[in-house]
């Protein structure tokens, strides 16, 4: 459509390029405004990293969090990561925030640890734009060096779709990140078009699928095989699975069935403050 638009925009000349593609003319100007205001955000401190528990299915412990990027906007309120980051990515602005994720989420979990809390793994999303970052391996080594974290505290999530864009490329950052001691899972399993030979060769720890395939996991004979699929495949290439977006009792009775080894969702908890992860933590500790 953009393109259309140029293109009869070039045709009357670029004086009337406004006239006649005002649409474009409209989500341009937006797209420049909320850069602007990502900017600003990122200079005033107004992120914020809630985190969501993830529950090993056989014993009911807590032992990773999700961390997840919000946006507290001074007037608009809690801003959810959906609306921004897609422009944050296209901007390259992604690279200094997913900074400052990588950072504040070692630090948050270095920090419960010096609390006494039971050791837990931070999972950080990593984006297209940030994972092809030639510098990613030196930025998560810093963020490990100035919190003080160790290294096999820290797992990242990457999606199947990313490592697809360039798979040998993915591999060999995914390697060096392993040599690290960091972990790395595949996000939103399902959901892209990873060769099933290729995952083999991925140096990953776990899969999480995708929530989309558990929503109606009760009821939908579909999502119920693609869940029990990847199930069984991870368990064949000695993966751990993880499934997301769980909120029902149903939901949890089938992968406790078919044996899935983790789960995450409003079940649970939603994602919550870092103070509510103390809470919750300290919760279990005394009863
Ligand atoms: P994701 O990594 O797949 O994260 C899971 C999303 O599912 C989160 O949405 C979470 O709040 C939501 N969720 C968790 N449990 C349930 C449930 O039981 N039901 C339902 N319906 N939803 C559930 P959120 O926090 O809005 O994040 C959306 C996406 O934004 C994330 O998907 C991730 O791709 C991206 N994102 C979030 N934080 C970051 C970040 O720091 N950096 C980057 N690059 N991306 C991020
Ligand atoms: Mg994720
Ligand atoms: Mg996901
Ligand atoms: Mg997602």
């Amino acid at each position: 459509n953009a393109d259309a638009a140029m293109y009869r925009a070039k045709e009357f000349g670029r004086d009337n390029f406004q006239f006649y593609a005002p649409e474009f003319n409209t989500r341009a100007h937006e797209k420049f405004v909320l850069q602007e205001e990502l900017r600003n955000a990122l200079a005033h401190s107004e992120f914020i990293l809630l985190y969501q528990p993830q529950v090993d299915l056989r014993s009911g412990d807590v032992f990773a969090v999700e961390a997840l990027l919000r946006w507290k906007h001074p007037t608009r309120g809690i801003v959810a990561p959906n609306t921004f980051i897609p422009t944050a990515e296209e901007t390259g602005l992604i690279v200094p925030i997913g900074d400052w994720v990588l950072h504040e989420a070692c630090r948050q979990n270095k920090a419960w640890q010096d609390a006494g809390l039971p050791p837990l793994t931070v999972c950080v999303n990593v984006s297209a734009r940030q994972f092809r970052e030639p510098n990613l391996i030196g930025r998560v080594v810093n963020a490990l060096k100035d919190s003080g974290l160790e290294a096999r505290y820290l797992e990242l999530e990457v999606t199947e779709s990313l490592i697809m864009q360039d798979v040998e490329l993915a591999v060999a950052t995914m390697n060096a990140l392993q040599n690290l001691g960091v972990q790395i899972s595949i996000d939103d399993f399902g959901t892209g078009y990873s060769s099933l030979s290729a995952l083999k060769t991925f140096p990953v720890a776990r899969l999480k699928i995708d929530k989309s395939f558990i929503k109606d996991l009760a009821v939908d004979e579909n999502d119920q095989a693609v869940a029990s699929a990847v199930i069984s495949l991870g368990q064949n290439l000695h993966l751990r699975v993880i499934a997301e977006g769980v909120e029902t009792d149903d939901q949890v009775a089938f992968l406790r069935k078919n044996n899935c080894d983790e789960m995450q969702g409003y079940h649970f908890s939603k994602p919550v403050s870092a103070q509510g992860i103390e809470k919750l933590l300290d919760g279990k500790r005394d009863g």
